[in-house]
């Protein structure tokens, strides 16, 4: 694996292990299009994964997921055979069978408690697992397995850990802050800020035009000077300067 591959997943998993408190062996709970997609593309999971993740690996799943794709027929008879080898977890349907996606949401729903990294290939399933937060998403890209970065609403909630302050309780600081009139006051010390315009060196490479007549004094004091250190930095070679001596 690439060094860059490396330092990605052990930053992402980082994030999980030190917010969420995730641990190997880590809980990975698969559906069928996960296992579809790794007989697909040649992916041994019990082998290449914990070489990904750099740990142990528990694979899960549910039987919901079984259920769906024993129902989906005969075409996806291998990948079902490789998702009966997993562990399967009790997921509260039972003698009530839901679909796959509704299932596995389900099971991390109410704050992932039992630390599962959700390994699907379903679109939908996987837009809805960013919006839950301390849910870790893996999926194979092609040939692939790839952890994703955080989401947003897991960072949000990362935050908040950090700060010790709940998002609600900023949206009150910040309303608290607009009425005392807090924030009007950055507002204008940012505008003060823009208002000193551009640094007079940074001027040195615009072309001569006649515009530049009409520039500021400060601004032909600046360009001066740097013509006096540009003069400055001229270095004639001995022989030339013993010639320009000899001349009358
Ligand atoms: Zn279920």
């Amino acid at each position: 694996m690439k060094i860059k591959r490396y330092k990605k997943v052990n930053k992402n998993l980082g994030f999980y292990i030190n917010t969420f408190g995730f641990r190997q062996p880590y809980q990975l709970l698969a559906d069928g299009t996960f296992c579809f997609a790794a007989l697909n593309n040649k992916i041994n999971v019990v082998n290449d994964i914990p070489k990904y993740l750099q740990g142990e690996i528990k694979l899960i799943t549910t039987q919901c997921a079984i259920m769906e794709m024993e129902n989906l027929g005969p075409k996806l008879n291998g990948a079902l055979i490789i998702l009966k080898k997993y562990i399967v977890h009790k997921c509260g349907h039972e003698g009530k069978p839901v679909n796959a996606s509704k299932c596995l949401l389900s099971m991390v729903k109410k704050g992932n408690s039992n630390h599962y990294i959700v390994c699907t290939q379903d679109r939908e399933l996987q837009d809805k697992i960013r919006t839950v937060t301390g849910v870790p998403l893996l999926y194979l890209h092609i040939k692939t397995p790839v952890l994703e970065k955080p989401s947003e609403a897991s960072i949000k909630k990362a935050e908040e850990r950090i700060s010790g302050i709940s998002e609600p309780e900023i949206q009150r600081i910040e309303k608290l802050k607009e009425k005392c009139g807090l924030i009007k006051d950055e507002k204008v010390h940012i505008r003060k800020r823009k208002r000193k315009g551009p640094n007079p060196l940074s001027c040195k490479k615009k072309k001569k035009g006649n515009t530049e007549q009409n520039n500021s004094i400060h601004k032909k004091d600046a360009k001066s000077e740097i013509e006096k250190k540009k003069r400055k930095r001229i270095r004639l070679p001995k022989h030339v300067k013993e010639e320009i001596i000899k001349l009358p």
